[in-house]
Order: structure tokens, then sequence, then C-alpha cells
């Protein structure tokens, strides 16, 4: 029907969408969306990219979520065997050809959990939800269970720890209340929960207990599931307790693919191995625990929503953890879809989404599967039409996320190569259900991210998911977050320096890795009819197709070196150890100058009817130089607190576990008050944005 070779077709009444109202953000986007094309090839573009969000339809998705979420696809289960037969099968029969990867990881499975009430009553609590007899596949819902957590047996009197943050733990050790041996309680939030374990395993307690508070996700806050979205008594938040912040993936092979031939390490010389027995516990349970509690009274900020005063312990309440948890080698598969480009087949833009679930899943993340897979079966259609993306658009699912990370980790290390060399982006769908848009990128991708999200429709509102988000967020600039881990785009962003992006919708609820995230609750309180996947497969499909036949990249590092500027200026106001940060500040301004005449090179080239076979050839250079610059902020030596986290703006923080630690080195160093370490930082990151300015500069005729 349509052909490839319809380059430069007459399109220019598809700059914005005619859904759309042609109001003043419409109208900007018409502007704004042609960044990195000649106008020629922006028609060409922007029709590709107006016939795939047609594709998109809210019936596949839904029927690939229902289906999906119909049994528990935890990795290495027979619910995840199936579910992933049924993805393979359906882009075969949407004419792709889906690649199953799959490595052989080190996984944990837990045999039995027991959790007893020793003192001042004897009472074994309840470790999964109380399922309906007859619901479907209830016999594979996996108890309420922290992966990873070492197997044991501890008993000890409880002390209540807030949420097992750093301060939490000194105002403990301020009251002179000593964590040797005793089992801690603390609750989930604010922080990564692997956090926590880690943190209580330094001041010596013998095991950790995370529940979830009624304030953070309970009745507090409304209607808790089955009437509202909210977190119900007996509802428990399984999740892995990896370090990921020191390494995420399989925690035998850091820095290499789980393929055969490769060497494991030993599990106690692994360092992102949790150190104590910890498991997780519904309020219901949990509450008898801390209304036996004694001691002094908490600090006022650590009160939860129970109708009681909450106590630190120790004394009244005793517990005893047995988990028989079994560790083993397991498969786990990822899936793979390429959209081979015409152009430059070699270079990559990838979508990736975990398909992996705690227990049905449907949210979490079945949500950015389907939709992963939808823009797949879109693109696929448009492939069959003849409609060729420029660059490759891969599409992956993810398998054994939940666990660490696993698939996605697992299958970058395989391809650290080429992904080194041909990757321009990775774009990230974690939970995409939901009213509210949210991004998190490196700050090069920011303006694309604008652009896209003005040239698609918010199915709730009927604007632009653009002005929704600005709306909501009372902002013209809508704040988009900072990379840190939790989700796949770690080892992309992180360990190869793949500019990387993370979008979703989100609505608040409680069910958050419990047995009630299914379609039920989906459908009911998420995202009715499936119009938010839809959206968010328009958005993601978009991007990645303006990734993929743009003439010049839109990727703005002048806008990352001004946002680098902003960050150091706030390690500066925490005091730099005696050490000047003018050469830091000089390198910034030298890659910002040239970053912005490589971008003002790049318009002038994209702005000429015809070019040269040399200009043609300066535009490959242009698009190497942008690739590459990202490449130049990591370090190959790695951070000095984690070798396998190369980038040098970019990482997790040490005690959030998910939020970002901006110049990771420089920080951890100022919070060491180690000056050395601190000069070796600043050196690292001279050199970083040294390379990347030359980078820039060697690209500008
Ligand atoms: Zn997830």
């Amino acid at each position: 029907m349509v052909k490839a070779s319809l380059t430069g077709i007459l399109a220019c009444s598809l700059v914005v969408s005619p859904l759309l109202p042609l109001n003043k953000v419409g109208a900007e986007a018409n502007k704004e969306t042609v960044v990195g094309f000649s106008k020629a090839k922006a028609d060409w573009a922007l029709d590709f990219e107006k016939r795939f969000k047609e594709q998109v339809s809210e019936e596949f998705i839904s029927h690939y979520s229902k289906s999906m979420s119909i049994r528990p696809a935890l990795v290495a289960s027979k619910g995840n065997k199936a579910s992933l037969e049924f993805a393979v099968n359906e882009l075969k029969e949407a004419g792709l050809d889906p690649q199953v990867a799959t490595y052989d990881v080190y996984l944990s499975t837990p045999k039995k959990i027991s959790i007893t009430q020793t003192a001042p009553v004897t009472r074994s609590l309840k470790v999964i939800e109380d399922l309906p007899e007859d619901l479907a596949f209830k016999d594979e819902v996996i108890m309420g269970y922290n992966a990873y957590s070492p197997s044991g047996t501890v008993e000890g009197e409880l002390v209540y720890a807030n949420y097992g943050q750093p301060q939490d733990f000194k105002e403990l050790e301020k009251r002179g209340i000593s964590l040797k041996g005793k089992i801690v309680l603390v609750r989930y939030g604010k922080n990564f929960r692997g956090v926590k374990p880690d943190l209580a395993a330094q001041y010596g307690a013998a095991g950790v207990l995370i529940y979830s508070d009624p304030e953070d996700d309970g009745y507090l806050k409304g209607d808790v599931y089955p009437k509202g979205p909210w977190r119900p008594k007996d509802a428990i938040q399984r999740g892995s307790i990896l370090s990921i912040y020191r390494y995420p993936g399989d925690p035998l092979t850091p820095g290499a693919p789980s393929i055969d031939g490769v060497k494991r390490i030993q599990p106690d010389q692994a360092s992102s191995l949790p150190k104590i027995p910890t498991t997780p516990i519904s309020y219901a349970e949990a509450e008898g625990l801390l209304k036996a509690l004694e001691g002094e009274k908490a600090p006022e900020e650590w009160q939860g929503g129970f109708p009681f005063e909450y106590k630190v312990g120790p004394g009244g309440t005793k517990v005893n953890l047995s988990l028989d948890i079994e560790y083993s080698q397991e498969p786990a598969h990822d899936v793979i879809v390429k959209i081979p480009g015409a152009k430059y087949p070699e270079q990559t833009i990838v979508i990736g989404a975990h398909r992996d679930t705690w227990a049905y899943g449907s949210k979490d993340n079945t949500s950015g599967w389907s939709t992963t897979m939808e823009i797949a079966r879109a693109l696929g259609k448009l492939h069959k039409e003849g409609w060729r993306p420029d660059r490759t658009i891969v599409l992956a699912g993810w398998d054994g996320e939940e666990y660490g990370l696993i698939g996605s980790t697992e299958w970058a290390e395989e391809h650290k190569k080429e992904l080194t060399e041909n990757a321009v982006a990775y774009i990230n769908l974690d939970s995409v259900a939901g009213q509210n848009f949210g991004a998190s990128s490196v700050p090069s991708l920011n303006e694309l991210i604008y652009s896209i999200t003005k040239t698609t429709e918010n199915p709730e509102t009927k604007t632009t998911v653009f002005e929704d988000w600005s709306k909501k967020s009372g902002s013209e600039k809508p704040a988009i977050g900072q990379l840190g881990s939790g989700s796949d785009y770690t080892v992309f962003i992180q360990h190869i320096g793949v500019p990387s992006a993370d979008l979703g919708f989100s609505s608040p609820d409680g069910l958050y890795h419990s047995a009630y995230d299914n379609t039920y609750s989906l459908e009911t309180f998420v995202d009715p009819g499936y119009k938010q996947h839809a959206a968010a497969a328009k958005l993601a499909g978009s991007m990645a197709l303006r990734l993929a036949n743009a003439d010049v990249l839109p990727i703005k590092y002048s806008d990352y070196a001004s946002a680098i500027k902003s960050l150091t200026n706030e390690v500066e106001k925490h005091g730099t150890l005696g050490v000047d940060l003018a050469g830091v500040k000089k390198q910034l301004d030298e890659w910002e100058a040239a970053s912005k005449e490589l971008e003002e090179y790049g318009a002038k080239l994209t702005s000429k009817t015809e070019l040269s076979k040399d200009e043609l050839q300066q535009l490959r250079k242009i698009n190497e130089a942008l690739m590459q610059q990202e490449r130049d902020l990591t370090n190959q030596k790695g951070l000095p607190s984690r070798e396998w986290f190369k980038h040098q703006i970019w990482a997790p923080g040490l005690t959030t576990g998910y939020a970002a630690q901006p110049l990771p080195a420089l920080v951890e160093a100022q919070q060491a008050n180690d000056e050395q370490k601190f000069k070796e930082a600043v050196k690292a990151l001279e050199k970083s944005l040294e390379q990347a300015t030359k980078t820039a500069k060697a690209a500008i005729k």
C-alpha cells in the first residue's frame, strides 16, 4: 500500500494530529517537532508517526494484558513460561520474528516462610493474602517473601526503626538502643527495600521484618481493595532485597553475561547478596507486633497509621523468623524483536519493559510489556506495508526484573560491544497504567520528551499529554526526573552510557507487588479501557521513531552541560574539602559551547534542501558524536565505591537504592570527608567532560 520511498510526500497538515485542538501548545508543537529533520524528511517522519499511532489499538493491548495477567509470571515459574509462549506466538502472528535470549542465573525460591511472635503471646503470622478459593492459578501465587534473603532461623526482641533510613538507625543509636541480635521492624517506603536490611545488618541486627503501614498506602489513604485501590490489611508487598546499587543482574556474574563458559563467583563473594534473613508482612500482621512493643515512645515522625502510640522497643514483643529459601541456577528468558532499519541498520533504539511479575502483575509490569508488544505489532504492520525506519528499533521483554534487573542486565552485558558502538537510546516502560504522565531521563532527551508529549493526546482530558502534565505539575516546563535505579534502564545508562529515558503513567494505589495487582483492579481503578496503555504506546513508539528517523539525532548536550552545572553548584554548597572546582566548571563551559556549536551545525545542514555527499558524511559524523558523548561520561574503572557503575554523573544512592545520586563519586568522597578521593573524583569528571568536548568539536567542520 504505502511504500518506504514516500520520503518527501506532502504531509504538512500532519504535524499535529487532527484530533488535537490547534491551541497554543499545538501550534508550538508545530515548530518544535521537527528538530533534527530536514523539511522534506520531517513530513515523511511525522506521517510515519501518525500512521503508527493510528495502528495502536486498545483491543490488542487489552487482549495481551488479560491473557498474560491470568496467571502469575514470576521468573523461572510455569506461569512465566506460559506467558513467554503467549507473547512469542502473538508476536509471530503479527508477522514479527521474536527471539528468546535465555540466561542461566542464580535465583532464590522460598520453600517455607514462618514468622512466629513468641512474646508476649505466641502466634504465627500469615505469609500470604486471603485469596478466594476459586481464584485461577491461586496455588501459583508465591507467598510473601523478599527475593535473595538468606535462609535461616533467627529469634530476638523486636525493635522498630521507622523506614530504615540512615537517620532512623542513627536515632536509635543516639538513644542507646542496640540492634545486636535484634529483629528490626521497618516500614516500606522512602528508600529501596534492599537498603533497609543492608543498614540493619551493619548495626548488628539478626533479622528484618518489613511491613506496609496503613498510613503509607493503606486505609488512611482511602478505600482499600476491592472497594478502592488502596492496600487491604492482608496484602503483602513482595520484593527483592538484592543490593542493585552495588551491581544489578545475576549476583554471580557481575559485569558479564550469564551464558555458557562465563566464570561465576561464589555466593559468599557476591557483594550484592543480602546478609541477614528478611521478610515482608502485611499490616494486619504487623499490628500485633507493634502494639505489644514496649520501651521508649517513638519520635513523632515515626508514628504510623495505627490508632495507638508507637514505641521503639526493645521489650514486649519477641519474634522468630524461620526462612527456608532455596538457591539454584534457573533460566531467565528475554524476548527480543527487531524492526530493521533501512539506512543505518546497525544503529539501534531499544524500547524495553519487564515481562516478569510478582503475582498477577497487571500493572507491574504486564502494562509495560503489553504496551511494548503493541508497539512491536503496530511497527510490524507498517513494516509489512513498506514503512522502514532509518535505524533499527529493538523491542525487548525483560525477564527477572523483579529479582534485580536480571534479564536486561545480562542481555546488555552480552551485547555490550554492539551497544557501546551503536546504541542511540534506550526507552523504558515499567508500569504505564494510570492517569498521570511522568518521565525520568538524561537531560539531553528532555526536549524530545516535551516535543513527543505535545503531539500525543491524553485520552482522559482530550488535551495533549503535555498540557495535562504541565497543568498537574503547575509548571510550563514540568520536571523530568533523574535516573537512579529500580528498573531496566540501569544497565543502559549506568553501565554502558546509552542515553536513556523512563516513561509512564501512574495513579496512586497500594497494590504494588501484592496478589491484588490484577485485571480487576487495573480495569476498575487504574486504566479502564486500556486508554493510558495506548497513550504510552503512542508516546514511546513515536519517541523511538523520532530517534530512528532523524537526520540529526535530537539529543541535546547543551542541556546536559547546563544541568551538570547546577549539580556541581549543589555539591559546592556542601563544601569541597578545599578542592577547587574551577577546572570542572571551565570544562562544563567548554562542553556547553561545543555542543551548542554542534547543534547549530546540525541545524544548518538539516535546513538545506539538498546535501552533498560530503555533507551526508558530515551528518553521519555528527550522529556518531551524539551517541558518543554519553559514553564519554562513563569511566571504565567505574565508581570507587562500586566498579560496575561506570557513569560519572548518575548512580543510585547507596542509602536510597532507587533515587539518583548525581555526581556520585564526588558526593560519596564529600560525605566520607576524604579529600584525596574527592580530588580523584574531580579529576575523573574533568577527564570525562574534556572527552565529551573533544567528541563534539571533532564533528564540527
Ligand atoms: Zn516493575
